[in-house]
């Protein structure tokens, strides 16, 4: 990105809802009435209603580059646009294939829960992998083999539990944070939050007498059964770890959870990136998740996965992100802290850091590995004579190109 467009930008952010410039698009000069759809020759004012706050987010749908064409499916949606369920001391939004409707392969789910509070004992189809974005939780769970798991995590750590594998969750105090709060995702786009198979659920709809003969105890000790679900409720104050570490037949012998956050980093002039996939985090079979922040100006390089599709969150900072879809197709969105971006498989793309702050995102798929294929790498392999055909690049620049990836470049 160029000075004058991070510049633009800023001075976007700045004005707000009264937006009066935006970004130039590829190394063009920024337009004085930029908050007009205009590109050059290109375009033409907006005379009918407006919502210049929205507009101001997403300065390249107002006026995208002239490299965008096509048809593309939308590929951002914010968590601000999310249906905010509200429960007694804790709340929970999702983005699924029902917001978000090329997201078939993941949904995500971003959830608070206070000190205290639970997430009620409950199970699910989808393998769970999350990501703590603040403050500090207690997790548990036990396996089919009466194997058990409790760990405590904190900001920057994950969580992974296997299809069908019981669990909860429950917000603690420390360092001042009350309670905690994360993000989710599900490794099936069709995945609702509101369609997990809770405790207190089945127990209501199932007989007292049956629930007597299952549990060895008289009908009586089942009246305080609650009539619905509980979901997301203040529960017990948490003791210490050690006193949840129930035994049973041991510990599950793959822990599920990770320090991803504590992970040395690749760190490149530009960024830096952790991968985390079932390598290093070996319960996290289904998930696989890399962890970037970039510098002002810096990108993540020209890439594509070979192994499905792409779900992102942004963190914090501004991004931008143009995916290439075949036929022509491309098309630039621009994303901020609390977003969803989401690259179908295959599709080329790169973010890039439009803003004055560090971008941090993280990048999911559904599958054991993580994988990419550079598109740097791939020219700098390739036979420099069949590139320099295609390209017409000089022998020169080729021979400039490194064989070694680089997933983030600088500014
Ligand atoms: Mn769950
Ligand atoms: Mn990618």
């Amino acid at each position: 990105m160029t000075d004058l467009s991070r510049r633009s930008l800023l001075a976007a952010t700045a004005a707000g809802g009264s937006l009066l410039t935006v970004a130039g698009a590829q190394g063009q000069p920024a337009a004085p009435a930029a908050q007009s759809p205009i590109r050059g020759k290109d375009g033409a004012s907006i005379l009918g209603p407006r919502n210049p706050a929205r507009e101001a987010e997403d300065p390249f749908t107002l006026r995208p580059p002239r490299t965008d064409h096509g048809t593309m499916p939308n590929l951002k949606w914010s968590f601000a646009d999310s249906h905010m369920r509200l429960e007694e001391g804790g709340w929970a939004r999702q983005t699924t294939i029902r917001e978000l409707p090329v997201s078939k392969a993941m949904a995500g789910v971003n959830m608070r829960l206070g000190a205290g509070v639970v997430r009620e004992m409950h199970w699910h189809k989808e393998a769970e992998w999350a990501y703590m974005l603040k403050g500090r939780a207690r997790i548990t769970a036990v396996d089919a083999q009466g194997r058990t798991f409790a760990d405590d995590v904190g900001e920057g750590d994950l969580w992974y539990f296997p299809s069908g594998i019981p669990h909860a969750i429950q917000g603690l105090s420390a360092d001042g944070v009350d309670g905690c709060e994360f993000l989710l995702v599900f490794d099936d786009g069709g995945f609702s939050e509101d369609s997990t198979f809770l405790l207190t659920d089945w127990l209501a709809h199932t007989p007292k007498e049956i629930l007597a003969k299952n549990f060895g105890l008289p009908e009586s000790a089942f009246a305080g059964v609650p009539e619905k679900e509980l979901y997301i409720f203040p529960g017990p104050t948490p003791g210490p770890l050690d006193a949840d570490r129930m035994g049973g037949a041991g510990p599950v012998p793959e822990p599920f959870s990770h320090r991803m956050l504590a992970q040395a980093p690749l760190s490149l002039p530009g960024g830096t990136v952790r991968i985390t996939d079932s390598s290093v985090f070996k319960a996290s079979k289904t998930i696989a998740a890399a962890l970037v922040e970039l510098q002002p100006g810096a990108i993540r390089e020209l890439h594509w996965h070979p192994n499905g599709d792409e779900w992102q969150f942004y963190i914090a900072g501004q991004g931008r992100m143009t995916v290439f879809g075949s036929e022509s197709k491309a098309r630039t969105f621009d994303y901020q802290a609390g977003d969803v971006g989401y690259v179908p498989f295959a599709m080329g793309h790169y973010i890039e850091n439009t803003g004055t702050t560090p971008l941090s995102f993280l990048e999911m798929f559904r599958s054991p590995t993580y994988a990419d294929i550079s598109l740097r790498q791939w020219l700098a392999l390739t036979p420099h004579a069949l590139v320099a055909a295609h390209t017409h690049l000089s022998a020169a620049d080729l021979n400039r190109l490194p064989g070694v990836k680089a997933p983030v470049l600088p500014g």
